[in-house]
């Protein structure tokens, strides 16, 4: 899976691959099954086939023993009396051994016509009268005929039912086999010369072929019709296993056999409903689909939740690479702070130094006093002494801002007021260096708001337009609109770039170098967070080299919900 697509796409596709396996894997597996089943199946229904046109003929087989057994009685004596008949038929068992054979009966063959001389029935069927002719029925005549031509034991076709037989429409057919004067002729002319009689039998089909026990026709076994004739010339029908052949439309195997019965051709037709597989292995392909199915399912819900604890994971990690990122950050700006911090401390430091190492000197002994001096270098002291100061209430004020242990203390204020005052205290550093400082300040601009504070807003505001202005005028603005005071300190110094002006009001931001000017990167830092700890904000507007312009809005009422930010209310200033 590509690392460049989205998180949750990466994820959804994981998934979407699993169902894909999953259903691909379920339709191979069902395929296979089903697949394995349709091939038992056949092979099943092949095997049935055979063993079913196997015990057809095995059985045929068996009646044809038990009528050339007759035969072999009447070739061996010449005259076969009727008790004797009698006794040999019923010795031979045969209701219990030859199941569908109704009676074996003697014609012998005179002048053309075979009357029946004997018949011993075993059968349920009535037999036939004695004394009628077994020529005299067209089916059975061809039968017997075709069996004193060729000698052999003979099947004829269908035959019409019994006399006083049940109106079924089973089918019935006579067994007949010829005999000769011995020794037995080999030429059809022969045959036909020394024809003797028949052995006759007649048969049930459907007794005859249920006593194989083949086929039960039950639901899902294969079905059996038995056709006179051959598969391409098909005649009247025989036997059938099931009564209603299924309809043309379902499914089913079909497999069409002809066999040789005693020199008549049969033909057996075995069909197999598609149900037919034995064992309900059909349903073995359901339980894999649905095994199949569920095991995707599973799958699915497994990459799902797999995928989900990855995103977390992942995003946990982008997490900790973020916080590490900021620790490192704040390290290396913490160490750039403490550079630069350093540096701001040193310097007064090394100037106070060494205006007191003058000072010594001034004063040791043998120097000679100059008071004018030593008052310049105390001024100097002093001077350097202010600027120590300012430098630590700066560090100060943000460790309690970021300690947020500030307190304000509001009170009634004219905001005007309070800027003519600082300004004032500025007006002697402003002419020092010949700064024009203007004040116009609409009268009566009174909110709630903290004194020191503001003071320490106006005061940075102010030191900051005298050092980056290069000398030039500073206008400083007030006026109000009934429900916020405005502040405005203009100068036209060096300007600020307009990607630099987002960040100088965030902690130790600087736009400048501190080769050329001097300073921590806190006093805007700080404005802005005492601006907004009273409840308003403040802005810059800047012309690279024309000058800024530091917007101040605080809200007349106060801070809104009380002050965010608390200063004692003996902290100094800046
Ligand atoms: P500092 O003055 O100690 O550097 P500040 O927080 O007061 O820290 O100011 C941050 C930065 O904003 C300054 O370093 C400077 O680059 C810029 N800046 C502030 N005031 C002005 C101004 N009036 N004109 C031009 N640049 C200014």
């Amino acid at each position: 899976m590509s690392s460049r697509l989205p998180m949750p796409l990466r994820h959804n596709a994981a998934t979407f691959c699993a169902l894909l396996v999953g259903l691909l894997v379920t339709t191979v597996a069902t395929a296979y099954v089903h697949r394995a089943i349709m091939e038992r199946r056949q092979r099943r229904f092949e095997d049935a086939v055979t063993e079913g046109t196997a015990r057809i003929q095995q059985r045929m087989d068996t009646h044809q023993a038990a009528l050339l057994g007759v035969r072999a009685l009447f070739a061996s004596s010449h005259q076969v009396e009727p008790g004797e008949f009698h006794q040999y038929v019923h010795s031979l068992e045969l209701a219990e051994r030859n199941p569908g054979l109704q009676g074996i009966g003697y014609a012998p063959w005179t002048e053309g016509r075979a009357p029946l001389l004997y018949m011993e029935p075993l059968g349920a069927a009535a037999p036939l009268p004695l004394g009628t002719d077994l020529m005299s029925e067209p089916t059975r005549r061809e039968a017997l005929e075709r069996a004193r031509d060729t000698g052999e034991p003979t099947a004829s076709g269908p035959m019409p039912p019994f006399l006083g037989d049940d109106d079924s429409g089973d089918a019935h057919f006579d067994l007949v086999v010829p005999f000769y004067v011995p020794p037995s002729p080999t030429t059809l002319e022969a045959r036909r010369n020394t024809l003797r009689g028949f052995i006759y039998a007649p048969f049930h089909a459907r007794e005859l072929v249920q006593a194989l026990r083949f086929p039960v026709p039950t639901a899902g076994s294969p079905a059996m019709d038995i056709h006179d004739g051959t598969a391409a010339n098909a005649g009247p029908l025989i036997f059938q296993s099931s009564p209603r052949p299924p309809p043309p439309h379902t499914s089913r195997m079909e497999r069409v056999v002809t066999v040789d019965i005693s020199g008549r051709p049969w033909t057996l037709r075995f069909t197999a409903p598609s149900s037919y597989s034995g064992l309900g292995a059909r349903s073995q392909q359901w339980v894999v689909l649905g095994s199949g199915l569920l095991l995707t399912l599973l799958l699915c819900l497994v990459t799902r939740a797999q995928a989900r604890a990855q995103a977390r994971a992942e995003a946990a990690t982008a997490e900790q690479r973020r916080l590490a990122q900021a620790a490192e950050s704040a390290v290396h700006l913490r160490d750039e702070f403490l550079g630069i911090a350093a540096h701001e401390l040193r310097t007064p430091l090394t100037s106070l130094q060494l205006q007191l190492q003058l000072l010594q000197r001034q004063l040791g002994p043998g120097a000679s006093l100059d008071t004018e001096r030593v008052a310049r270098g105390v001024a100097s002291c002093a001077r350097q002494t202010a600027r120590l100061s300012q430098l630590m209430d700066s560090l100060l004020d943000l460790s309690r801002i970021t300690r947020g242990r500030m307190e304000l203390q509001l009170e009634s204020l004219d905001l005007g007021e309070v800027v003519r005052e600082l300004t004032r205290r500025f007006e002697a550093e402003a002419q020092g260096t010949d700064v024009r400082l203007t004040v116009r300040a609409s009268p009566g601009v009174r909110g709630h708001w903290d004194r020191l504070r503001l003071e320490q807003v106006v005061t940075n505001l102010l030191s900051n337009a005298l050092k980056y202005g290069h000398g030039a005028p500073v206008d400083v603005r007030v006026d109000s609109d009934g429900a916020h005071a405005w502040l405005e300190v203009e100068d036209r110094g060096i300007g600020i770039a307009p990607e630099d002006a987002p960040r100088i009001f965030e902690r130790f931001e600087r736009a400048v170098s501190s080769r050329h000017y001097g300073g921590l990167g806190l006093g805007l830092f700080i404005t802005r967070q005492l601006v907004e700890a009273l409840g308003g904000h403040i802005s810059v507007a800047s012309t690279p080299g024309r000058g800024s312009t530091f917007t101040v809005t605080l809200p007349l009422a106060g801070p809104p919900r009380g002050p965010d930010v608390h200063v004692p209310p003996d902290a100094p200033l800046s």
